[in-house]
């Protein structure tokens, strides 16, 4: 059973943390990149605590930021302060639809569609608990927050 949650409530309730081991220092950045110095730190945080890895993923529908390590379609890496309960939690970063026109189209809308502009997706946004509602059902009791 999954668990879906805003990226806001993620990003306060598990806190994640800075990366400073990059080479290009941001105060706002988090996220973690899958090779080099950078991965290095990731692997020793999950050393000390595999639960407090998450792992950013390429999806059939947008990019989803998922509890623990994974490899298969990894973007990026977090390190939470607090470690996740549940394996199965899910935020989505970015969510996207075919638009309703790809099909008569093959699936590649030309630049002409009105709805995509040749896009062939459109975006669906992913910010707040009614927006995740319209995503995985208006009934769902798995969306935290
Ligand atoms: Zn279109």
């Amino acid at each position: 059973m999954s668990k879906f949650m805003t990226y806001d409530y993620w990003h306060e309730t598990y806190k994640p943390i800075k990366n400073t081991v990059s080479k290009y220092p941001d105060d706002n950045l988090i996220h973690f990149e899958t090779y080099g110095d950078e991965y290095e730190a990731v692997s020793q945080a999950h050393e000390i605590n595999p639960k407090t890895i998450w792992t950013e993923v390429d999806g059939d529908s947008g990019t989803y930021i998922v509890a623990g390590w994974h490899f298969v379609n990894r973007i990026h890496y977090y390190i939470t302060e607090n470690p996740w309960e549940d394996e199965w939690t899910e935020v989505p970063t970015w969510c996207y639809r075919e638009c309703d026109n790809a099909d008569d189209n093959d699936g590649e809308c030309p630049r002409e569609c009105e709805e995509c502009n040749g896009e062939s997706t459109i975006d669906v946004p992913c910010d707040t608990v009614d927006d995740l509602k319209w995503i995985y059902g208006q009934d769902n009791n798995d969306i935290v927050a």
